[in-house]
C-alpha cells in the first residue's frame, strides 16, 4: 500500500509543497467499525460515534479535499472535533475543508510556537525546501513578523486533555518527538493510538526508517530523550492498533511492541553514544563517522541518516562552538581558499587532486576541493565540471530521500553554471 508519492510528502513537511501526482487513486480503509483512514500521502482519520465524528489530522492541501470526500461517503455526521497530531503542513492542509460552526479544534500548546516559527522564517526555509526536492523555490510573500501564523485551534492543552463523544472516551496526550507539539491520541475502547509522525514507517526491507532527529531543511532541535520516552508513553498505553501519520496501520500488539521498541532503541542508542563520544572529548565530525547502528539492529536509513542526527544532537546540546580559537570569529575557512589556490599554483592542480580523490573513492574531499576552487574562481569549468562528477558519484551511492534531493538540487545548479558559460 505505501506509495513512493507517500513519502515525497512526508519529506515535505513545513515546505508547502505539493507532492507528484498521485499514482492511484487510495481507498478508504476500515479499521474497524467506527475508524476509517484516508490513505493519502499524508493519513487522515475519521472516528464516528453515535454523536457526531472526530477527524484526526486533515492532510495537505492538495490532496484533503479528496481525502475528505473519501471519509465522508463513509459517515457524513457533524465533526464535534480536529485533532491535530502536531502542525506540519502535510496534517492541518483540511482545516478549513472540515471545520464546521462549534467545531472544537485540538492542539498540543506547543502548536502555536511551530507554526508560528514556520511562518517567521518562511523566506529562509522556502529555498532551502526547494532545493530538497531540487526545485525552484516557491514565491514567498513579505515576511510576516512574529506570531503571524494563522492558529487554529480552540482549545490547547499542556500534558493531557480529555473528553467524551456519543459514548467513546478519547485521550490525548503531550507526546514531543519529531515535533515539540506531537500528541498521541489514545482510544482506550479500541485500543488505538494515533501517534502522528512520531514512528517513519518507510524503508526497506522492513517499513521503519531511522527518524530525522535533525532535517537538513533547517530545525530546531529534536531532542531525542523526549521522543523516547514519548515512545514509551505510547508502549505502555498496550495499543492494539497503532496509526501514524504516513505508511500503514501497525496490527496487534506484538508487532507494534517490536517495531516502537526497535525503533526507541536505534534512537536510544545514537543519544548514548554521542553523549559517551562528547564526554571523552570526541568532536562532532569524528562521532559522525563513528557511530553506527550495532549489527543486527540497524535499521533502513532512507528518511533519517544517523550522521545528520549525530550532529543534531551533539549540536542541540553544545551548540556551534568547537574550542578551535577561530572558530570564534566571523570568518570561516572558506575565506582563505582562494590564497590556498593561489599558493598551490593556481586551479589546474587542485582539480586535478580532486580528481584523483574522486578516484580514490573519496568524493567529499573531491568536493571540498572544488569548493576552493570555485572560491578562487567560480566560473572555472574544470572545477565545476569535477564537481558535478563528485555530486553524482554521491546520488549513485545514497538510499537517503534528502540527500538524493539536495545532491540533485546541486547537480542541476553546476551544469546549469557549465551551460551558461
Ligand atoms: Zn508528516
Amino acid at each position: 500500500m505505501f506509495r513512493i508519492s507517500s513519502l515525497v510528502l512526508a519529506l515535505c513537511i513545513a515546505s508547502g509543497m505539493t507532492a507528484n501526482a498521485q499514482q492511484d487513486q487510495p481507498k478508504v480503509v476500515k479499521i474497524n467499525d467506527s475508524i476509517y483512514m484516508a490513505p493519502f500521502g499524508a493519513n487522515v482519520y475519521l472516528v464516528t460515534t453515535p454523536a457526531g465524528n472526530v477527524v484526526i489530522d486533515t492532510g495537505i492541501s492538495s490532496e484533503a479535499a479528496n481525502a475528505r470526500e473519501l471519509l465522508r461517503a463513509e459517515s457524513h455526521g457533524p465533526v464535534k472535533y480536529i485533532i491535530l497530531t502536531h502542525g506540519h503542513v502535510d496534517h492541518i492542509g483540511g482545516i478549513g475543508l472540515w471545520k464546521e460552526a462549534g467545531t472544537e479544534i485540538i492542539a498540543q500548546r506547543n502548536y502555536v510556537e511551530l507554526v508560528n516559527y514556520v511562518v517567521r522564517l518562511e523566506g529562509f526555509f522556502a529555498p532551502r525546501n526547494a532545493a530538497a526536492f531540487n526545485r525552484p523555490p516557491k514565491e514567498v510573500g513579505p515576511w510576516a513578523g512574529n506570531f503571524g501564523a494563522k492558529i487554529d485551534p480552540t482549545v490547547v492543552f499542556d500534558e493531557k486533555h480529555e473528553f467524551s463523544l456519543g459514548g467513546v472516551q478519547f485521550e490525548l496526550l503531550s507526546t514531543p518527538g519529531e515535533t515539540p507539539d506531537h500528541l498521541t491520541v489514545w482510544i482506550p475502547a479500541y485500543k488505538t493510538a494515533f501517534i502522528g509522525d512520531n514512528y517513519n514507517g518507510f524503508g526497506e526491507p522492513e517499513p521503519m526508517s531511522f527518524p530525522n532527529l535533525f532535517a537538513l531543511r533547517g530545525t530546531k532541535p529534536r531532542w531525542a530523550l523526549d521522543w523516547i520516552s514519548s515512545i514509551d508513553k505510547v508502549l505502555a498505553l498496550k495499543p492494539e492498533i497503532v496509526l501514524s501519520g504516513h505508511g500503514d496501520p501497525i496490527i496487534g500488539n506484538a508487532e507494534i511492541t517490536r517495531r516502537l521498541t526497535r525503533f526507541r532503541n536505534a534512537i536510544q542508542y545514537v543519544h548514548d553514544e554521542v553523549v559517551k563520544g562528547m564526554n571523552s572529548g570526541k568532536d562532532v565530525f569524528t562521532l559522525m563517522r563513528e557511530i553506527k547502528l550495532p549489527a543486527g539492529s540497524d535499521l533502513s536509513e532512507s528518511f533519517g541518516k544517523i550522521s545528520w542526527s549525530v550532529r543534531g544532537i551533539y549540536d542541540g546540546y553544545a551548540g556551534w562552538f568547537d574550542m578551535n580559537p577561530s572558530t570564534m570569529y566571523d570568518l570561516p575557512p572558506s575565506a582563505v581558499y582562494p590564497d590556498l589556490v593561489k599558493l598551490a599554483g593556481g586551479p589546474e592542480p587542485v582539480v586535478r587532486l580532486a580528481l584523483d580523490k574522486l578516484e580514490a573513492g573519496k568524493p567529499v574531499e573531491a568536493l571540498h576541493l572544488t569548493d576552493a576552487v570555485l572560491a578562487f574562481d567560480p566560473n572555472n569549468s574544470p572545477a565545476l565540471g569535477a564537481r558535478l562528477k563528485a555530486l553524482e558519484y554521491l546520488r549513485g551511492h545514497t538510499e537517503n530521500y534528502i540527500e538524493a534531493g539536495y545532491l540533485e538540487y546541486g547537480i542541476t545548479q553546476t551544469k546549469a553554471k557549465l551551460a551558461s558559460k
